[in-house]
């Protein structure tokens, strides 16, 4: 058995998705008994999806990096002073 083939079965298990066909959970755990290599990428991968899987778990962190930008573009953006009412408009008055 292929390490790359276990290793592409070890890569779906984690994302939960099936297993390649011929392969079982029962053959990848087998396979990373007798194979260090394989062992160490699978503890490697674990531990990617499960920063990712905490990532995804607290969007807070997104929120706050969003709000930070939100702050800048608010401070960033220069309003106009206030517009005092009427002295534009002329419309509704007749000099005579
Ligand atoms: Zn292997």
């Amino acid at each position: 058995m292929l390490c790359s083939r276990i290793r592409t079965a070890l890569s779906a298990r984690l994302d939960g998705e099936e297993l390649p066909p011929g392969l079982t959970a029962h053959r990848l755990d087998g396979h990373l008994a007798g194979c260090p290599d394989c062992r160490r990428w699978h503890a490697q991968a674990q531990a990617l999806t499960a920063r990712l899987d905490r990532a995804a778990a607290h969007p807070e962190d997104d929120r706050a990096a969003a709000d930070a930008l939100l702050a800048r573009l608010r401070s960033a953006s220069v309003l106009p002073g206030p517009v005092s009412p009427g002295t534009a408009d002329t419309g509704g008055k007749r000099a005579g």
